[in-house]
């Protein structure tokens, strides 16, 4: 399982919410504290954001293929970058998938970033989507992006119910929304005073962290976050 980091609220710098916190994504490189499936996340990083000067929509990436603990330059730029709307991710790659910047999250289509962390039978996902990798991860970001992230948890639900060994936990923002499923893995909510951020794992110990229970889906806007129970039938009931 990769770990997954997402952010809505106020403009903040991408350093203190990846690099600064005591066990912010580049610490869960290495040492992950929740991590269920493999032991860190040393097969990529990616940090996607809207810019909120320029006020265009247009989903903004940097990913690499290499461990985040190792790479200064993003440490040295990332103070610099600020956003109030992020999702980030680091990889610990499924074996088979290869390990290329291609197959890093986020994803996007153009609109919105999608994380993935999890695992699915690509078998189980429709066939001729154009995907960035042929990693599942990405033919599942594929499947998302060609339904409709309004309807991401019926998708996520059918899949799961398509292939049980799935682990589905999907984050995704598009400049003011931002959803995620929770589907075998962790999810934690952190609501602060200046936005509201979605985790696999808590980046302190300091504040007070609400674990998001299995088969949910949750909704961030302006106007607060919903949670939904995800029917593994139905999609949300
Ligand atoms: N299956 C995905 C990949 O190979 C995600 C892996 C994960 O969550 N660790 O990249």
């Amino acid at each position: 399982m990769c770990r997954h980091l997402g952010w809505l609220g106020r403009e903040v710098a991408i350093s203190s919410l990846v690099l600064d916190p005591p066990h912010s994504l580049r610490v869960q490189s290495y040492a992950p504290r929740r991590q269920k499936h493999g032991l860190m996340n040393a097969d990529g990083w990616g940090v996607g954001l809207f810019d909120s000067s320029l006020q265009d929509n247009v989903a903004r990436r940097w990913r690499s293929p290499a461990p985040l603990w190792g790479d200064a330059s993003f440490d040295s730029m990332a103070p610099a970058l600020r956003s109030h709307c992020v999702v980030a991710a680091v990889r610990s790659a499924t074996v088979g998938m290869p390990i290329e910047a291609s197959a890093t999250a986020p994803f996007t289509d153009g609109r919105w970033l999608l994380s993935h962390n999890g695992v699915v039978d690509r078998a189980v996902l429709p066939t001729g989507l154009l995907a960035e990798s042929v990693c599942d991860s990405a033919m599942l970001a594929a499947t998302i992006f060609a339904r409709g992230l309004d309807a991401l948890g019926e998708t996520v639900a059918q899949i799961g119910a398509a292939d049980p060994d799935a682990r589905l936990n999907v984050l995704a923002a598009n400049g003011s929304r931002m959803l995620a499923t929770v589907w075998g893995d962790t999810l934690s909510i952190l609501r602060r005073d200046d936005g509201v951020v979605l985790a696999s794992e808590p980046y302190d110990d300091e504040y007070d962290w609400e674990d998001v229970p299995d088969r949910h889906l949750v909704e961030v806007t302006a106007g607060g976050v919903v949670l939904t129970p995800l029917d593994p039938a139905k999609g949300p009931s």
